[in-house]
């Protein structure tokens, strides 16, 4: 197979971790460049400004966006006016109206936008969508809280208007949610935590209803020490489901799907499905752009309480 030529915009701790080892493992794109402004990978080429990537490389086709929401959508929008296939990282934007503006985009030039959501890929989802398909869901409580000094350490833009703060990672649990679900639900409700000094939350409740009486319930906290604690609990007419780490482990009446973790808490095998798909789509000329984790979000946001909690300070960041 030829490789196509990717390029990375944005080299922070998700494209290193993930997106590098996945390219490198996954046998479909050859990383041929990133835009960076810290230095990018070594032994690959690394552009200033993604404008400078789009003139002097015209043979990459591919960019995959991994740089904050907020900076996404002109860069984004850049690459595909210049007829080149968006992977973006989760969220897919900072808001609904730029990214259904970058589908529209992506459309009109019969190029792939891709909006990944690599949560969906967790071992135990796919088992957890066909189990639910023909149950009645009573009630979905959903459990998503980990420590931001661990998992984010020192990401100011998390904490700026867009960056989402807790629902940075809680859109993974809204991504799963939409995925394994057989009935829309929507928000109803939202007690929102915001430190004084930020402007985005560190912690939330939202409420959600769905049909035939079914609620859902997701407690989200940015300050919880040790092992994240990401799990959803879903009670049917059939019985209840248990998605447990991050959806890699699936738990339906004490039978267990899924190795889990083990020692290494994390997203690891999600990434290279993400590319794997990303490549089929740019094959097939499709575009896979699902909004609905980011319109739970969005209206969390829209119908939240407001409630000012004490000042968060990023100890990775407080130095003298
Ligand atoms: P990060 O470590 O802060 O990296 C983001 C990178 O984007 C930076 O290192 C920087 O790379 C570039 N950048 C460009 N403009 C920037 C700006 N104004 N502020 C900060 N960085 C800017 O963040 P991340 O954790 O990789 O997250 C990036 C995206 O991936 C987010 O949407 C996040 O939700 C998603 N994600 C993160 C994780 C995780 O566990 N961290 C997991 C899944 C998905 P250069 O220096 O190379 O320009």
């Amino acid at each position: 197979m030829t490789l196509t030529d990717l390029a990375i915009v944005g080299v922070g701790k998700i494209a290193r971790d993930q997106h590098i080892p996945a390219i490198e493992a996954g046998g479909q794109f050859r990383l041929a460049a990133t835009v960076s402004r810290s230095g990018g990978v070594a032994g690959v080429e690394t552009f200033d400004t993604l404008d400078a990537l789009l003139a002097a490389r015209p043979e990459i086709g591919v960019i995959s966006f991994c740089n904050p929401p907020q900076v996404r959508y002109e860069g984004a929008r850049a690459a595909l006016a210049a007829g080149r296939h968006v992977m973006l990282e989760k969220p897919p934007g900072a808001s609904l109206s730029e990214v259904r503006d970058l589908a529209a985009l992506a459309d009109a030039r019969g190029l792939t936008l891709y909006a990944t959501w690599h949560s969906r890929q967790a071992a135990g989802v796919a088992g957890a969508r066909a189990w639910l398909s023909d149950k009645r869901v009573r009630t979905v409580r959903i459990d998503w809280k980990e420590d931001v000094r661990v998992w984010h350490p020192g990401q100011v833009w998390i904490w700026q208007a867009g960056g989402m703060g807790i629902f940075d990672p809680a859109i993974n649990a809204f991504s799963i949610l939409t995925e394994i679900l057989p009935v829309p639900v929507h928000v109803t409700g939202a007690d929102l935590r915001f430190p004084s000094n930020c402007e985005t939350p560190i912690a939330a409740e939202v409420h959600f209803a769905g049909p035939g009486g079914m609620t859902a319930l997701a407690d989200l906290d940015f300050l919880y020490e040790g092992d994240p604690f990401w799990t959803m609990q879903v009670e049917t007419d059939g019985g209840t489901l248990t998605l447990s780490q991050g959806g890699a482990v699936l738990d339906i009446g004490g039978a267990r799907e899924g190795e889990g973790w083990g020692d290494q808490p994390g997203i690891h095998g999600e990434y290279p499905k993400l590319y794997s798909q990303m490549y089929d789509l740019v094959q097939a000329g499709l575009q896979d752009v699902d909004t609905r984790p980011l319109e739970l979000a969005a209206d969390a946001f829209m119908l939240g309480r407001r409630i000012e909690v004490a000042p968060f300070t990023d100890p990775t960041l407080a130095k003298d």
